[in-house]
């Protein structure tokens, strides 16, 4: 029996770039699928995985805009599944981690519709393996949070920061790059030392990768003056540190002054 009857929706994770880093099964149910709806983090080449008969339907959201925009997707995604169509809904990374995947799941349960979550890999995992670090570390980073730094326009963060300043964890930030001063500023005033390692990893996976290693003091000034326009995740905790062999390569003047390591400019 199929596991991709028609009327039916996959929620399918796009993982974070790379296409070789999409599941076997992502593949095939892209392959499968008669309508792709996907967002703009979707990888080069992915969606050439589409049958060549598949409708492909941007639904990418502009921010600012979320909830209205999340609403007609929802619709667009059961209006599909009503008539008859296999739909995948294609999400950056895991679409299970701010993925906004509640929604879609709600939508289509209530409905009537069969949905189900094919996994990704996560923005976090593709920035760690891009530096060549581990999440965790053992004694060090026994615990490790998926942290969203995103705010609606013109309010502040509404994080526990007490509870995010643990040094004895990992945080890896979402949608953080616009909110690094404030990031660094709360968790060095609840009590994480400015000296504690940070790396800035941008469009992990994809062929613009460009990654810092920086400290949690200078994180604002790195984000400000090192990344460009891609997708970026903060890594913050000890388990960040930078690998010895690495430590002595000679780095660009400019970049050294602002804190930051260079590992790979593309
Ligand atoms: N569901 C996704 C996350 C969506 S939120 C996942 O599991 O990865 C979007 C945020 O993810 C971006 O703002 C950025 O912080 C991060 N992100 C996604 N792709 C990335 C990539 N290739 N490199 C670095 N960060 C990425």
């Amino acid at each position: 029996m199929t596991d991709f009857p028609e009327g039916m929706v996959w929620l399918v994770g796009a993982g974070p770039g790379d296409a070789e880093l999409l599941t076997r099964k992502a593949e095939r149910l892209i392959g499968e699928a008669s309508v792709v709806f996907h967002d703009a983090l979707v990888g080069p080449g992915i969606l050439e995985m589409a049958a060549r008969s598949a409708r492909l339907v941007h639904v990418g959201k502009r921010s600012g805009r979320h909830s209205k925009d999340q609403r007609t997707i929802d619709r667009l995604i059961v209006e599909a599944a009503l008539a008859g169509e296999k739909v995948v809904r294609l999400k950056g990374g895991d679409p299970a981690i701010f993925g906004r995947a509640t929604e879609e799941l709600d939508a289509c349960r209530e409905a009537g519709v069969v949905i189900r979550i094919c996994p990704g890999v996560t923005a976090a995992s593709a920035a760690a393996a891009s530096i060549g670090a581990s999440l965790t570390l053992r004694g060090l980073a026994r615990k490790l949070t998926f942290v969203t730094a995103h705010a609606r326009a013109g309010e502040a963060l509404d994080l526990d920061w007490a509870r995010l300043a643990d040094p004895d964890a990992t945080l890896a930030i979402y949608m953080g790059k616009a909110a690094a001063p404030e990031v660094s500023a709360e968790l060095i005033a609840a009590g994480l030392p400015a000296s504690t390692p940070a790396a800035l990893v941008e469009s992990a996976s994809l062929p613009g990768e460009r990654h810092f290693h920086t400290s949690l003091g200078l994180l604002p000034l790195a984000a400000r003056t090192a990344l460009g326009d891609g997708p970026a995740l903060l890594l913050i905790g000890k388990a960040m540190a930078q690998p010895a062999a690495n430590a002595g390569t000679r780095q660009p003047a400019a970049l050294t002054a602002a804190g930051l390591a260079v590992g790979k400019v593309a």
